[in-house]
């Protein structure tokens, strides 16, 4: 088995953290696709598309490792666990996770475990949801005009609260992305406000992006969590505000109707 025609793969095991990108899957990229045909194992997340399992050989194991929120199916001890496992049998396993997984994907700490057990690993970048949700809604994240600088957040609430830089958040010129905002964006929208940001800033909800079932909802932080909830939008949703969100309309190029129609990234 080879990586390249130059580089055949080690006798021991290894790890690949492999991003999926957003869903769509000619988002993938070749590395990606390689590794995916030639894994002996691949654990994958619950974001992954399922027809980017079409990649993996019948004779590859697949194990799904979940990650719903507040619904883990392997608590992420028992990933790591895992990963070392098999590596250390010899396999070349393939660690797939949806968009980039240095970006909110806790690559980091699975690497970290198996760094700290000498488990060799290489990582492979993915179209995290913000550029695949900018360029599938026609939002461009920064613009002459409008933003020089974009903040990627998260906005997963721990008990009750979003835990945020609010002052950053709200400065002009910027454009902020919200990963795992859906459940608290009535909230993080009430506390831009509260902090400083005007009522009339634009806001994008975009969900599935890239996908057949995307949908974008546009407001502004006052009336995009009663958009949002009207249109009834479900997980994943990516949170975008800012001035550039204005660009949709004249931007927006994807037609999900067009778009394949297979079913998407829940997998089980
Ligand atoms: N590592 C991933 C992010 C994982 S966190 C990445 O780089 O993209 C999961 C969050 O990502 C979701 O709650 C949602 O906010 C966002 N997300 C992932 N895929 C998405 C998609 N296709 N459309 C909209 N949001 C998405």
């Amino acid at each position: 088995m080879k990586t390249s025609d130059s580089q055949p793969y080690q006798a021991a095991g290894r790890v690949f953290l492999v991003g999926a990108g957003p869903g769509d899957p000619e988002l993938l990229t070749l590395r990606a696709v390689r590794l995916l045909q030639r894994a002996d194992v691949v654990v994958y997340d619950n974001l992954v598309p399922i027809q980017i399992m079409d990649f993996v050989p019948p004779s590859a194991e697949r194990i799904y490792a979940g990650k719903r929120r507040n619904e883990h199916t392997m608590r992420q001890e028992q990933i790591n666990t895992l990963l070392i496992k098999l590596a250390s049998e010899g396999k070349q396993v393939v660690r797939l996770k949806g968009g980039d997984p240095f970006i909110f994907g806790r690559g980091g700490e699975e690497l970290q475990a198996l760094a700290a057990h000498g488990v060799a690993f290489e990582v492979i970048p993915g179209v995290t949801a913000a550029s695949g949700v900018s360029s599938y809604s026609g939002i461009p994240l920064t613009h002459r005009d409008y933003a020089q600088s974009c903040v990627f957040v998260t906005g997963h609430l721990k008990n009750g609260t979003a835990d945020l830089d609010w002052p950053c958040m709200v400065r002009p010129n910027q454009t902020v992305v919200i990963y795992m905002g859906l459940g608290g964006l009535a909230e993080i929208c009430r506390e831009l406000v509260l902090h400083g940001a005007p009522a009339t800033r634009p806001v994008a909800v975009v969900q599935e992006g890239s996908l057949a079932t995307q949908k974008v909802v546009t407001g502004t932080l006052a009336d995009i969590a009663e958009r949002v909830s009207h249109a009834k939008l479900k997980s994943p949703c990516l949170t975008i505000v800012g001035e550039v969100v204005n660009l949709h309309h004249e931007l927006a190029w994807f037609n999900p109707q067009t778009a394949c129609q297979e079913p998407r990234l829940a997998v089980v």
